[in-house]
């Protein structure tokens, strides 16, 4: 028999995605009990494919792993040090992208599913949630995603008393590379970049010259769009990940200063002749067999995007493994409805994580997993933990969700979007560094770059103090 007592010995994590397979990771590693209840293979979502746990539903990308210059580099090394599971699968599968992480996917999920279930703490229940959990688990992390099952999002709108604001986001196509033409197009990564594990020659580079982009922004523009459902029709793009023909209709410049910018790159086939657009394709798996169109996020229908795709110099004979497609995003007005431990404050006992907390981006929703995870197992022990440093990326995440995001709208509607890590949220330095290290002074971006190590050097300090003023200090307890 059930007991109806609270048990919050035991944390339940609802969802085995990128959030749910951290949070869990932690939970265990703190010395705590977790059930994962994920529902696939029962019961599939729109985007995912497979019953792996951590599936990438789109691009392989961790994006940049530059902890000194760029914030979701930073957010990777703070996650490195706090033991993350995602990570670790991420560095041990990595594929070749310039001065991106990208991994095989394949390799990746398998890593994260294996660990999960070798780990004698945690148990994997194949099943969807499909309403409120049961009162009796006290300690509930949810996790399921932007693309939460339908039942499970109706009882949590219900009981938050608010419409889930749903935006849509798009996926990439992905192309067989042997199907691309390479007497047209060439390897090299922009600016020649090595970054982790790669060459400096990690992307495929297909050329255009203007009438070649002048014609191909009017094929997408003409291209026939899957129709939108009543509901929909006044669903809002998140910036971040936007069609590319929503991009042309934004202008017809627009692409070439986007995904199509012919910067930092050198034709060989043509050398002199700089091409006016560039397309670029990215590794998708780790043989190097599969490569997804940077940007190319779509709402064409599929004849649409072979047709228009393959007018693409190098792609005429393109193979596509994978079409675009577009997808629903679920998400939680955070600021209001979650305390600054990711609790609803309707019913604290419920945490939530990942994306439904209203982060965007694979790693976002990691990290905010991870921090889930850590308080989750923290209540389970009766001990309380001090947030991360918001001068840390996973402090300054963490503080947007959980407040410092400032309602702006009028008429009641919420203005709280998805948001990718970024330098924006972290607090300003103390003091802004004006001189190089031989005193002379710092120079238009020269003094951006210093900003952004200086932002990123006070993190890794003072994230290192929390782990030993905390996580050492309850481990020891
Ligand atoms: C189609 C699509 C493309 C995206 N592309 C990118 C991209 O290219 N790059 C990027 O950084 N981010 C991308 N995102 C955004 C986001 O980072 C990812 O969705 C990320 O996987 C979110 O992590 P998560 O753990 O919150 O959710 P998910 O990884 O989606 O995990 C949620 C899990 O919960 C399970 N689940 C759902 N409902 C239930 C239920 N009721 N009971 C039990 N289990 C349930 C699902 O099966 C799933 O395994 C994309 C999102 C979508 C939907």
């Amino acid at each position: 028999m059930i007991s109806s007592t609270p048990q919050t010995d035991t944390v339940h994590v609802i969802g085995g995605g990128l959030a749910g397979s951290e949070a869990a990771w932690q939970v265990a590693n703190a010395g705590v009990r977790v059930v994962l209840h994920e529902m696939r293979p029962l019961r599939m979502t729109e985007a995912h494919r497979t019953e792996g746990l951590a599936e990438l539903v789109c691009s392989n990308s961790f994006r940049s792993d530059d902890a000194a210059n760029n914030a979701v580099g930073l957010l990777h090394a703070e996650m490195r040090r706090l033991g993350s599971l995602i990570m670790r699968s991420a560095d041990a599968n990595q594929v070749p992208a310039g001065g991106a992480l990208a991994v095989d996917r394949d390799g990746f999920s398998a890593a994260v599913t294996k660990a999960l279930h070798d780990n004698p703490l945690i148990e994997i229940d194949r099943a969807e949630i499909a309403s409120l959990p049961p009162t009796e688990w006290g300690n509930v992390i949810v996790a399921t995603g932007p693309l939460t099952s339908a039942p499970l999002a109706d009882a949590i709108r219900e009981l938050t008393d608010e419409n889930a604001l749903a935006f849509f986001d798009a996926i990439a196509p992905i192309v067989h590379k042997d199907s691309i033409d390479m007497s047209v197009a060439w390897f090299q990564s922009r600016y020649d970049k090595v970054g982790p594990g790669g060459t400096g020659a990690d992307y495929i580079n297909c050329p255009m010259t203007k009438e070649q982009y002048d014609a191909f922004v009017a094929a997408l523009l003409a291209g026939d769009k899957v129709d939108f459902k009543d509901w929909e029709t006044n669903t809002p793009y998140f910036d971040g990940c936007l069609p590319v023909e929503v991009m042309a209709e934004r202008g017809h410049e627009t692409l070439r200063h986007g995904p199509m910018k012919p910067v930092g790159l050198t034709n060989p086939h043509n050398p002199t002749v700089k091409p006016y657009a560039i397309v670029q394709l990215r590794q998708d798996n780790k043989l190097g067999t599969l490569y997804n169109i940077v940007g190319f996020q779509t709402k064409l229908n599929y004849g649409a995007q072979q047709r228009v795709f393959r007018t693409i110099p190098g792609l005429e004979n393109a193979e596509f493994a994978r079409l675009g497609g577009l997808h629903r995003n679920t998400f939680l007005n955070s600021p209001k409805l979650l305390d600054g431990q990711l609790r609803l404050r309707a019913q604290p006992r419920l945490r939530f994580a990942g994306q439904m907390t209203g982060c965007e981006g694979y790693v976002e929703s990691a990290s905010i997993g991870l921090i889930a995870g850590l308080y989750a197992a923290a209540n389970a022990r009766a001990q309380s933990l001090e947030p991360p440093p918001a001068t840390t990326a996973l402090g300054s995440l963490l503080g947007h969700i959980t407040g410092g995001h400032i309602e702006t709208s009028e008429a009641g509607t919420r203005s709280f979007q998805p948001m990718n890590v970024n330098f924006g949220l972290f607090p300003p330095l103390a003091s802004v560094p004006s001189k190089k290290p031989d005193g002379t002074r710092l120079r238009g971006n020269e003094k951006t770059v210093a900003k952004k190590q200086a932002l990123s050097a006070r993190a890794l300090t003072d994230l290192d103090r929390w782990i030993a003023d905390h996580l050492r200090v309850a481990a020891a307890a």
